[in-house]
């Protein structure tokens, strides 16, 4: 076998390393932040009957506009949202690769607030998008006014802004995306992955979509619909947007078979998202616990808590999962992520934290 060195590679790509969150099977895992609960039953009969007939016309290609899912999709989401609005792809991973491919590339500019999610400079570097990093305020917070800064200084092509923010947890206010919006002539990104974890009055940037066509609100199914394994991710923006990504994607990216199982999950969606009530009780049971210990969790409005006051992380890492609970060392100093999980999960982690203490 030869090494990656030996390859053609092209030379941005060269000593990069790939998204590797580490997939170990152990009995408590809270490093991804999925959804710990299963799809409800009856609703998991509903997907494989609907499955199960998607197959029977799987010799055909499936619907490439994905107009069911669609409806589907802009029905969830209301803000008077429909089907021209709508965009999905496999993972919302995918249809922020796309927004990359459409409106990024070699010559342009990406910028994020760090730390954010890691697979922003990732995503840049495979479209050959130049990523910039601005910085954050205290506390992993951003105001209206350091964001609008770093962007009236950059002048970015595209901004991405986490909302929640991965993998710090911590809000952001409308203002700040109002600012950014308003500071640049690029495309803006709010990624909701998290954002059913909010607070119920919280509103979701989907309503200042109306005015902003450079707007895009992208969404997952990943995480409060507990679909990570199915692989769906979705936008809302202006239809000049969905157009454009119309030019990027490959013909049928959605195959039959996810269109018809997020469909019918989406007729469920009250079942789907009956467990968010009570992972922000886990969530919010962690920051208390936590803070009971002695470390300091910062804010959250998603299903995780980044938590610093750690003295070695790493110990810290291998004692939880000598006990079987894995959670996620992100590589920021003195700093841990943990997933809320289901009640069980959640107490086996604030046990084995009291009993490991501060000092592992
Ligand atoms: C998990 C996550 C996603 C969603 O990924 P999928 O590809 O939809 O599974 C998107 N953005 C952030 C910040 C995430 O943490």
């Amino acid at each position: 076998m030869s090494s990656l060195e030996s390859l053609p590679i092209r030379d941005d790509l060269r000593g990069k390393t790939p998204y590797g969150a580490p997939q170990k099977t152990v009995p408590v895992a809270l490093n991804v932040n999925e959804n710990t609960h299963p799809i409800p039953e009856v609703v998991a009969r509903d997907i494989v009957t609907a499955l199960a007939s998607a197959v029977l016309g799987a010799n055909r290609y499936p619907d490439r506009e994905f107009s069911a899912l669609r409806d589907s999709l802009a029905g969830y989401l209301g803000h008077g949202l429909s089907r021209d609005n709508i965009w999905a792809a496999n993972g919302s991973n995918e249809v922020l690769q796309q927004a990359l491919q459409a409106f990024g590339g070699p010559g342009r500019t990406l910028l994020g607030f760090a730390p954010t999610y890691s697979m922003y400079s990732l995503l840049a570097s495979g479209t050959g998008t130049t990523w910039l990093a601005a910085e954050r305020d205290a506390e992993y917070e951003l105001s209206p006014a350091t964001a609008a800064a770093a962007v009236a200084k950059a002048q970015p092509d595209i901004v991405f802004l986490c909302s929640p923010n991965n993998p710090t947890g911590t809000p952001l206010a409308l203002d700040t995306i109002k600012a950014v919006y308003d500071a640049t002539d690029g495309i803006v990104v709010v990624d909701e992955a998290y954002v059913e974890f909010a607070p119920h009055d919280i509103p979701s940037a989907l309503t200042l979509l109306p005015g902003r066509e450079r707007l895009l609100v992208s969404r997952t199914m990943s995480k409060a619909f507990a679909f990570a394994g199915i692989r769906v991710g979705y936008l809302a923006a202006d239809p000049a947007v969905t157009d454009a990504l119309r030019l990027v994607r490959l013909p049928y990216h959605l195959s039959a078979l996810t269109q018809a199982a997020a469909t019918a999950a989406l007729a469920h969606s009250d079942a789907m998202l009956a467990m968010v009530d009570d992972i922000r009780v886990q969530r919010d049971r962690i920051t208390a616990g936590l803070t009971q210990l002695g470390f300091h969790a910062y804010r959250s409005h998603s299903n995780f808590v980044l938590f610093g006051g750690v003295e070695n992380p790493h110990a810290l890492f291998e004692a939880l999962l000598e006990r079987g609970i894995l959670i996620r060392d992100i590589g920021l100093p003195g700093q841990l992520r943990v997933t809320a999980g289901t009640e069980a999960e959640t107490t086996a982690f604030l046990d084995a934290m009291a009993a490991i203490g501060s000092k592992p």
